[in-house]
């Protein structure tokens, strides 16, 4: 039954009529929990207030399947903007962006045009950007892109996802880059041919790619809610004497909010990564689709109207 669900949102999250019907009505169901406000504004407000519980921020202006290259020079002058607030602000924060907000299903050419401004930007202002990493088609050519721009700029990182097959060599081929990776479990509907089915298995690479990671001397952000994650890198840093100031924990803006402050409590690095912005539907869906039990909000919202 939960698997079902879990599918019916993925299914949900791709839907192109309800993600312009939601961009149009504003943050509605609850999505307001897991989304920071509709503007910079409301998010740099947000940031603050987290900074001043000592947790640090990734800011990700919401967007993605972007199909017309109008449309991606919009969203990349957004990061622009973020990252401007971020200095002006002096805010603690990295930023996070998609490729497919930036123009990748539209040409190479375009996406390499925004992601260089957005750097440029951000190497100016102090600002570490990760690439997120998306659904399996558009894998390798992230990597592609990670890696030209790595060449060019220091300040930039992208996610590495364990339920993939490919990731084991993934990170054996970037260990060339010594590159600072989000390693996350993955939040798109795979199938079993280019994905593990079962959570046990990912649970397992995940682990495996934590240790390798960490054990190539690269800084690693561990993005999770499983406390069995969290746990296994707490030991293996304290087995293998691996500095605090090479890795961090990374979860999502409104999910296990004491689990952070906890994490802060002990002494680690705990990073929130802060979604804004109207295009909060797929990000909304693929969040019901982690846990069924948050339908539980929406409903309550619905009602509410
Ligand atoms: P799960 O296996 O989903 O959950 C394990 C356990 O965690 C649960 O059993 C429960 O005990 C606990 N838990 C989980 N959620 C909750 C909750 N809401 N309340 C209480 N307990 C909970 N995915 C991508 O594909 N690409 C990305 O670029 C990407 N970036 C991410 C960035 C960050 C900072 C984070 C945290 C996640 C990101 N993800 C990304 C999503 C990720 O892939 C997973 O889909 C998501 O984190 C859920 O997996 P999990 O590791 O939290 O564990």
């Amino acid at each position: 039954m939960e698997q079902a669900m879990r599918n019916f949102f993925l299914f949900l999250s791709k839907n192109k009529p309800m993600t312009k019907l939601a961009k149009k009505y504003g943050l509605r169901f609850g999505a307001g929990r897991f989304v920071a406000g509709s503007s910079i504004l409301q998010a740099v407000e947000v940031i603050r207030e987290l900074n001043s519980q000592n947790l640090v921020v990734t800011i990700d202006y919401l967007g993605e399947f972007v199909d017309n290259e109008r449309e991606a020079n919009e969203m990349a002058l957004e990061c622009v903007e973020a990252i401007r607030a971020i200095g002006r602000e002096k805010l603690d924060s990295q930023l996070s962006l998609k490729m497919t907000s930036m123009g990748l299903d539209i040409s190479e050419e375009v996406v390499m045009k925004n992601m260089r401004m957005i750097l440029e930007e951000a190497t100016k202002q102090n600002v570490f950007v990760t690439i997120d990493m998306e659904d399996y088609s558009r894998c390798g050519k992230t990597i592609d892109i990670f890696t030209r721009l790595k060449s060019e700029y220091d300040n930039i990182g992208t996610v590495i996802q364990a339920y993939l097959y490919r990731t084991e060599k993934d990170i054996d081929d970037l260990n060339a880059y010594s590159p600072n990776l989000r390693l996350v479990k993955g939040a798109y509907k795979e199938s079993p041919e280019v994905a593990f089915p079962e959570k046990k298995d990912v649970d397992e690479n995940f682990k495996k790619i934590i240790k390798t990671h960490l054990l190539n001397g690269n800084y690693t952000a561990i993005a999770t809610h499983d406390d069995e994650m969290i746990e296994y890198t707490k030991r293996l840093v304290e087995e293998y004497k691996i500095p605090r100031d090479q890795f961090e924990f990374q979860m999502l803006f409104g999910i296990r909010v004491e689990r952070q402050h906890e994490l802060v409590k002990e002494g680690y690095k705990m990073r929130v990564y802060v979604p804004y912005g109207t295009d909060w539907y797929g990000y909304f869906m693929r969040r019901l689709a982690e846990r069924p039990a948050n339908v539980a909000f929406v409903l309550k919202g619905v009602m509410k109207k």
